[in-house]
């Protein structure tokens, strides 16, 4: 089967690698489609845990192609079987460290990731273990493959609960800013702003946005601050960008007592100044989300309910042997909004 091949950071080749064969209790997923995200950028220069070699592709749907011996059932008990349309969890942890003793298994400690310690989705095939498995009879495609993004954003959800009433910021309005808005006003939000200089982006999320969310260009982030909370800023304010200009920035938008969320991916040597008396006198919180190993579930409830809406966000799709250009579309198109990768074509 055709895979991208990394076998150094900044160093890959598109080739034949053998097809893998399911053993006891995995799934062979034949990938319709693998989204990119920023997190691929990281993994291309060798950060965000990447082992090499490696095969990367965290956000994936496909169809069930083989099922290993002792094979019953997906990650909530539904029966899996052959020619069936799944999603892919990537994340698991050891079930056995003190975090994962504590019910809290994305801080574990020998945290794994299709996609980034084991072969991904950009690849004809991929084994997975059966509870990472997830059906996804009937969902179209297109909301599919936002299924990895949405279960990381439903866990942000769970760690910013309750989030009735709260007004809160997105600066950075790529496919996880625009899915954010929608996971905060169905968890209760009642004011969301979205805010990004990307004018391709915004009328994008324009189209999908609800009466409640306000889709801004970043440079008016203020004036909206002004205009809808007076003196006043949000009482959450989340980066999804991973910008230091823009991480910086963040307490000024933060009312007294606000909650400050670090959720795009910074480089792993950026560093930010920040005030400690302020974040003392204002009582501001800064807290970091990762990813989850456990919200799949809510994720796939979510898109059932039709709260939330992907139409448009696709703008780019590339055959496996064209990883180079989409990798270089990633980097400087910016009518570039969701990059996928379709293997069978
Ligand atoms: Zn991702
Ligand atoms: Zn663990």
């Amino acid at each position: 089967m055709r895979a991208v091949v990394y076998d150094a950071p900044g160093s890959f080749t598109v080739r034949d690698v053998p097809l893998p064969e399911p053993g006891a209790g995995e799934v062979r997923v034949r990938m319709t489609a693998a989204g990119m995200c920023g997190t691929d950028l990281h993994l291309h220069e060798g950060q965000f845990l990447a082992s090499f070699p490696l095969t990367p592709g965290h956000e994936t749907v496909g169809v069930i192609d083989a099922l290993g011996d002792g094979v019953v059932a997906d990650g909530t008990g539904s029966p899996l079987q052959v020619g069936q349309q799944v999603v892919i969890n990537p994340n698991s942890s050891c079930r056995r460290c003190a975090y994962c003793r504590e019910s809290r298994p994305w801080l574990c400690e020998l945290f794994a990731g299709i996609g980034s310690s084991t072969p991904g989705g950009f690849a004809e095939c991929v084994i997975v273990p059966q509870e990472q498995v997830f059906d996804a009879s009937g969902i179209p495609l297109e909301l599919a493959v936002f299924a990895e993004p949405s279960a990381c954003i439903a866990h942000l959800m769970d760690r910013l609960d309750p989030l009735t009433g709260c007004s809160v910021v997105v600066l950075g309005a790529g496919p996880t800013g625009v899915l954010l808005t929608q996971f905060l006003r169905m968890r209760g939000a009642a004011a969301v702003v979205l805010a990004d200089p990307n004018a391709y982006k915004l009328d994008r999320a324009r189209s999908l946005a609800d009466i409640s969310t306000h889709v801004v260009d970043r440079g008016d982030v203020r004036g909206t601050v002004q205009r809808l909370r007076g003196e006043q800023g949000f009482d959450v304010v989340i980066d999804a960008t991973g910008r230091v200009d823009v991480i910086a920035e963040l307490p000024e938008l933060a009312r007294n007592g606000g909650r400050i969320v670090y959720y795009g991916v910074a480089d792993e040597s950026s560093r930010v100044s920040i005030s400690p008396f302020e974040i003392f006198r204002r009582e501001l919180t800064i807290m970091g989300s990762f990813t989850e190993v456990d919200s799949f579930p809510d994720a796939l409830d979510a898109f059932r309910s039709g709260a939330i809406r992907t139409e448009g966000i696709i703008t780019h799709r590339y055959p496996i042997d064209a990883y180079a250009e989409a990798l270089q579309a990633m980097r400087t198109d910016s009518s570039a909004h969701k990059i996928v990768i379709t293997p069978q074509d």
